[in-house]
């Protein structure tokens, strides 16, 4: 193999949150020139279609959290590593931004242990996007000084001395993958006696044309959400910055279905060692 190893190259780069057009003018420019891109689940459908040249391989490697269809990391590692050194250009796309809950991590390692030259091209992470497509600005004067990107996606990932801090900060507080578990994070928060001029936003599916944004406050959300199931992504923010939303929404698109495709099957014609 190693022989063969010409000059292949990984770039990995955060496609944006959904809307096409936030892809940097540099992650468009790389798509253009890829002969391979392996693609998360989160990337626009049309990104793939208009920016990436026809002749290039497009690889689904995609993750969906508990839904047992993901592809695992460890296939993806090897991926990059067989087409890097076949002397490929090879995108690792991602969706939202490369490095806010995502396993670059293990690519990055993959990838220097393997001496495969490499570069990182930041995205629009979906915090922003939503906040941007939403009018409900993270920092806003009066209503925040600071913002935090979290994840509750299991019970245990918050320790119970962080829900009391959370409860208690005035920051904003974003949440990651963890639609599914926001009964919980809302009785962690109104259990420590969170204040009631702070409300909770769900975006869903942000800065795409199925974007839906429910807001509540954290002593209503049972009442109006218990048994309610969001589409997927969705995000939650919770702060003052909320109740801003009402007068700065000015993103109203009317579809109300899936944007994002949901092939996780692994089309790739390469032999994978590491997994089966
Ligand atoms: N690297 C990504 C996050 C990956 S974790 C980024 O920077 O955005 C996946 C989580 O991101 C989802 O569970 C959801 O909480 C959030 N997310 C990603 N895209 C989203 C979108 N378009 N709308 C709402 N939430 C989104």
């Amino acid at each position: 193999m190693n022989q063969l190893f010409i000059k292949g190259k990984v770039v990995i780069i955060g496609a944006g949150p959904g809307d096409p057009e936030l892809l940097t003018v540099k992650g468009m420019r790389f798509l253009q020139q890829a002969n391979v891109v392996l693609t998360d689940r989160l990337v626009s459908p049309d990104i793939i279609k208009n920016y990436v040249s026809p002749g290039a391989e497009i690889v689904y490697v995609g993750k969906q959290c508990r839904k047992g269809n993901s592809t695992p990391q460890a296939t993806i590692n090897e991926l990059m590593v067989i087409y890097a050194k076949e002397g490929k250009l090879v995108v690792r796309l991602k969706g939202g931004d490369v490095s806010i809950f995502s396993n670059i991590l293990d690519e990055l390692e993959t990838l220097v242990q393997h001496q495969i030259p490499y570069e990182i091209v930041p995205g629009v992470t979906a915090a922003l996007g939503a906040a941007a497509y939403a009018g409900m600005p993270l920092t806003a004067r009066h209503h925040a000084t600071a913002v935090r990107f979290l994840t509750a996606y299991k019970s245990d990932v918050v320790s119970a001395a962080y829900w009391k801090e959370l409860a208690q900060t005035d920051d904003t507080l974003v949440f990651y993958m963890s639609s599914e578990t926001l009964a919980d994070v809302v009785n962690h928060l109104t259990a420590n006696g969170i204040s009631d001029k702070k409300l909770l936003a769900i975006v869903e599916q942000a800065t795409t044309p199925s974007q839906k944004i429910y807001t509540s406050s954290l002593y209503e959300y049972k009442k109006k959400f218990t048994g309610k199931t969001f589409f997927s992504p969705s995000l939650v923010i919770i702060g003052k910055v909320v109740a801003l939303h009402q007068q700065f929404e000015w993103f109203r698109p009317q579809q109300h279905s899936e944007y994002f495709q949901s092939t996780y099957e692994t089309n790739t014609n390469k032999d994978l060692a590491l997994t089966a």
